[in-house]
């Protein structure tokens, strides 16, 4: 099966009400395991590369790989996105590599740190849909800007910040009307990253779980019932995985994510799409952690990678079981890039 235009995933999932993980990828073992994942599951999945990841494997390395999925598993729909495009040179460029959605962060200016205006927003977005359409390719939009700062985009805001930047809902409408998207990524007070909450507790300085302003998809959702969210910045974080990275000479904070049955009151009201990239680096980093302390003499990349793609892939089976992507591959036959075109006219 040639790659999908997510567009179609996120009808579906809109279709059946449920939500699909968009996982991030850097290299051959997570894409390796996210198909198996989805394999064993059954389900449609969204696999993402940022402007970082395609930089560290050299562009054509991910297209090659995603093309090996695409024909390992001609079952399973499966997107190639874009994660945060900073320009339309970027999402240009993706496009030519054969990514069948991109994202276009507007809500930031093309050094990826300085908020832009409602105007400059709307108007870098619609650039990027009018080019992307006529090619069958989807867009993904943001409104407000997000918390945290990851390979080295982000506004990174504080939390009061954050709070001035969440995604407005009176302004979502003339958003999606003025730039034509598909999918709209909302600023709820998720943000990118392992350490999610900039509130610590006032009497302690124990880090807090981030609070997440759901209220504002129930609003977007009830203003554009078709209008497909995207909840980015959500990993769970769970505390077994830090705590591996931990028990075996890693060093990281008390730290909390995005507790799965929020995102599922996401998915409830309208959100599609939910990105996770940080749960898979956790998984990782603690299998690798775990054979080097285990087994010093060790020296094999494969001994260590192996439960490295193992660990990443019990992350992934448990969000495609949680998001209720699950079981859907089967549903509905997918259409290529040049049948979404006609979509388009
Ligand atoms: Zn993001």
């Amino acid at each position: 099966m040639p790659l999908v235009p997510m567009r179609q995933i996120l009808d579906e999932a809109a279709k059946g009400g449920y939500g699909v993980g968009a996982f991030n990828v850097n290299n051959m073992e997570q894409i390796q395991a996210i198909m198996q994942a989805a394999n064993d599951t059954n389900s449609p999945v969204i696999i993402q590369a940022s402007r970082g990841a395609l930089k560290y494997s050299k562009m054509i390395y991910l297209k090659k790989l995603m093309e090996a999925a695409a024909e390992e598993f001609p079952q399973i729909p499966v997107s190639m996105h874009l994660d945060h495009g900073n320009s339309l040179e970027s999402c240009k460029e993706a496009i030519a590599l054969g990514f069948t959605s991109v994202m276009m962060d507007g809500s930031l200016a093309s050094d990826g740190k300085t908020p832009n205006t409602y105007e400059q927003n709307v108007d870098i977005t619609r650039q990027v849909v009018e080019y992307a359409h006529p090619l069958g390719v989807t867009v993904e939009g943001e409104l407000g800007c997000l918390g945290g700062i990851e390979d080295g985009h982000g506004a990174g805001l504080t939390a009061d910040e954050v709070d001035e930047h969440l995604t407005d809902p009176a302004q979502t409408e003339d958003f999606v009307a003025k730039t034509g998207l598909d999918a709209l990524a909302v600023a709820i007070g998720t943000s990118h990253g392992a350490y999610k909450s900039g509130r610590k507790d006032p009497k302690t300085g124990e880090m807090l779980p981030p609070t997440l302003a759901m209220d504002r998809v129930h609003e977007i959702h009830k203003r554009l019932p078709n209008c497909h969210m995207v909840m980015h910045g959500s990993s769970s974080v769970p505390k077994e995985l830090v705590d591996i990275i931990n028990q075996y000479g890693g060093s990281m904070p008390n730290t909390f994510g995005i507790a799965v049955d929020q995102i599922q009151d996401g998915i409830k009201h309208g959100v599609r799409k939910v990105n996770v990239d940080t749960d898979s680096r956790l998984a990782i980093t603690g299998a690798i952690r775990k054979v080097f302390m285990e087994s010093p003499e060790k020296f094999d990349p494969r001994d260590y990678l192996k439960p490295a793609r193992e660990a990443a892939y019990d992350v992934y089976v448990a969000r495609m079981n949680a998001f209720g992507q699950a079981g859907h591959a089967g549903d509905y036959t997918a259409i290529t890039l040049e049948d979404a075109k006609s979509f388009y006219k």
